[in-house]
């Protein structure tokens, strides 16, 4: 925790203003509630936060009163069996209880990650998108990216969503564009946003994405996709040098570059 707090304080001396807290899974630290108090108290405004959403129902209430403003939980299928063989656990309805916790405590937005999985859950985006209505939450159809460590998974499992898109498109009341994240298209159709993440191969994705990141060994990482611009501030931590932990932050911030062209 320590640790987080001096990233966070060279944060809000760069001038960040937003976080995502992510994973792995961040709701199984068990210091997840002062994790989050520490980025309100380092000055972030934009407090948010990726989870799995098995236990966040429960941390909900105390995760808003340390000032987490939404948050985006994965569900890939409203299907118990499916949900099972994607996860490897029967926790589906742990899941939707997050989902409705965290609209009643009006963390907005709340976003279902949905990754679109080949033979999976291809199926189930009418009845997702209705489920989002119903709930109050955006949708996010999210492609499957290319950096999973098991061979064959990708090829497996992976759905080009472009054909998706022509067809939110042409279903859409109204499409907004939000330049300011990976100029992302949002469709707004039977009363619900509808966003797709399609990272692949999008060089209009790469040009405009403007998130670092770090990973839980203490590396900055320029781009999901690469291991081979990290920097490392490990070594920094835990001795209040602010100074070469800003100068870490300006190197990986110099290292970033669209990854598709
Ligand atoms: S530059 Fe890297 S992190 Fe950014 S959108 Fe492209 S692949 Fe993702």
């Amino acid at each position: 925790l320590e640790h987080i707090r001096e990233i966070f304080a060279v944060l809000a001396e760069l001038g960040i203003t937003k976080v995502k807290i992510t994973g792995g899974e961040p709701t199984i630290r068990s210091d997840i509630v002062d994790i989050v108090k520490a980025a309100s108290d380092a000055g972030m405004e934009d407090v948010s936060m990726t989870t799995n959403g098995t236990m966040f129902a429960d941390l909900a209430e105390a995760l808003c009163d340390a000032g987490l403003k939404r948050v985006n939980i994965s569900l890939d299928t409203l299907d118990s069996r499916k949900y099972r063989f994607i996860t490897g656990a029967s926790l589906l309805e742990n899941v939707k209880r997050s989902i409705c916790r965290a609209v009643e405590l009006g963390l907005n937005p709340v976003k279902i990650n949905m990754v679109v999985l080949k033979g999976i859950n291809e199926n189930e985006i009418g009845r997702m998108i209705d489920f989002a209505r119903d709930a109050r939450a955006t949708l996010q159809l999210i492609e499957l990216v290319d950096h999973t460590p098991q061979r064959g998974v990708f090829e497996k499992y992976h759905v080009d969503l472009s054909g998706l898109e022509k067809w939110l498109a042409a279903e859409a009341k109204k499409i907004i564009v939000r330049e300011e994240m990976h100029a992302r298209p949002k469709y707004i159709l039977r009363d619900v946003e509808v966003e797709v993440i399609r990272p692949m191969h999008n060089t209009v994705f790469c040009a405009n994405c403007k998130r670092i990141r770090i990973t839980p060994d203490g590396n900055i990482k320029p781009c999901l996709l690469r291991d081979d611009n990290l920097v490392d501030i490990s070594p920094l931590l835990g001795r209040g040098d602010y100074g070469g932990l800003k100068k870490a932050f300006l190197d990986a911030i110099s290292y970033r570059e669209p990854f598709f062209r």
